[in-house]
């Protein structure tokens, strides 16, 4: 079968397309035909060698597809059965291992693409606006990168909530598709000459020099600073990526001083730690699909063959919404 590997870390030219023998499954696993691989930031992460890994890295972690075969002690999932996943190593691939537990169904009514392109973004939108800092009606809350995989998604769940929503964009177009997505601001961080202080002052004439309750960051250290000054006292910043690169060292009295904030750096693993959490949580994705109040965004669909392509241009800033592999 053709997957991609990283042959060491580094940047997209390490992907290289190689012919592996097809995995078998072992107990508790299930063999997979995928239809669509999601790529994502962590996968560009562990290429690069930001998050260790041992090479050569069979590259992906989220996909969709269909069960070719079952290892033993396998219940509740049968061949043929459409699933989806965001926690398989190696699914960069034709085909892909993926726990059983870690297999979501995928019900009629939402394709392929959209179940590939949904699961892992979608998942981290959902906890982060449900569980991290639940929001809430009437809420204000800041939302970076709002054009981007979960900046989309998380500004419609947060919209669903009840909450005013204020983005950030890199360009006129991601402007367009976050006000879409039901953002009633949206601010062009690019074109602010010190976003770190112009940044929180117009947060905050947008609510009235109070501030915003919480700011849903994954953009990481261009925008850590302006984030903790756009919160009202006792506000929540959720630290949830690095697209621009780690945050440095942060000194705990920062917290105080900005008001009694709330600092944390959330991971999905924990907001999914059992089998009934994540089910839960695809289910109220799923369900929102099918209602269509949720509209996943497939920006751009690459060939697998051209997975270095889509790195480029996830780390480019030049995607908006899912970056989709077709193998
Ligand atoms: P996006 O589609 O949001 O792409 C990243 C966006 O970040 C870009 O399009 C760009 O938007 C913005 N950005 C700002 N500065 C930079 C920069 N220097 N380089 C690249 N991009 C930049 O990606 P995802 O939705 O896949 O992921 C968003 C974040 O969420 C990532 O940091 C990812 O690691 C994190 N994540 C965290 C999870 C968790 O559980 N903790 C799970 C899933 C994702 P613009 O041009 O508008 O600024």
């Amino acid at each position: 079968m053709r997957a991609i590997r990283a042959t060491a870390a580094g940047g997209p030219e390490v992907l290289s397309l190689d012919d592996l023998p097809v995995p078998t499954p072992g107990p508790g696993e299930v063999l997979v035909d995928v239809a669509a691989a999601g790529v994502n930031f962590i996968d560009a992460y562990r290429r690069s060698g930001v998050y260790p890994v041992d090479y050569p890295h069979v590259v992906g972690f989220e996909g969709s597809g269909r069960v070719a075969a079952l290892g033993d002690d396998v219940v509740g999932l049968a061949v043929g059965d459409r699933v989806a996943w965001s926690n398989a190593a190696g699914s960069y691939a034709e085909r892909v291992l993926v726990a059983a537990d870690e297999a979501v169904p995928v019900p009629d009514g939402v394709d392929d693409d959209v179940a590939a392109a949904l699961l892992l973004q979608g998942l981290t939108a959902h906890y982060l606006a449900t569980s991290t800092f639940p929001v809430e009606v009437g809420q204000d809350v800041l939302v970076h990168a709002g054009a981007g995989g979960v900046g989309l998604l998380l500004t419609q769940l947060a919209v669903a909530r009840g909450a005013r929503v204020i983005t950030t964009v890199g360009s006129a177009q991601k402007e367009e598709l976050s006000r879409a997505a039901g953002a009633a601001d949206v601010i062009r961080y690019t074109e602010l000459d010190d976003l770190t202080t112009e940044l929180p002052a117009r947060v905050r004439d947008l609510t009235g020099g109070a501030g915003v309750h919480t700011v849903f960051d994954g953009v990481g250290r261009s925008t850590f600073d302006a984030s903790l000054a756009s919160l009202r006292p006792r506000g929540g910043l959720a630290l949830f990526g690095a697209a621009s690169g780690p945050v440095p060292p942060v000194d705990p009295q920062r917290l105080n001083a900005a008001g009694s904030l709330y600092l944390t750096r959330p991971t999905l693993g924990h907001y999914v730690a059992t089998r009934a959490e994540l089910v839960r949580r695809a289910d109220d994705l799923w369900d929102a699909v099918r209602a269509g109040t949720l509209d996943v965004r497939i920006g751009a669909t690459f060939a697998l063959a051209d997975a270095a392509d889509a790195h480029r241009a996830l780390e480019g800033r030049a995607t908006t919404g899912k970056v989709l592999l077709h193998p």
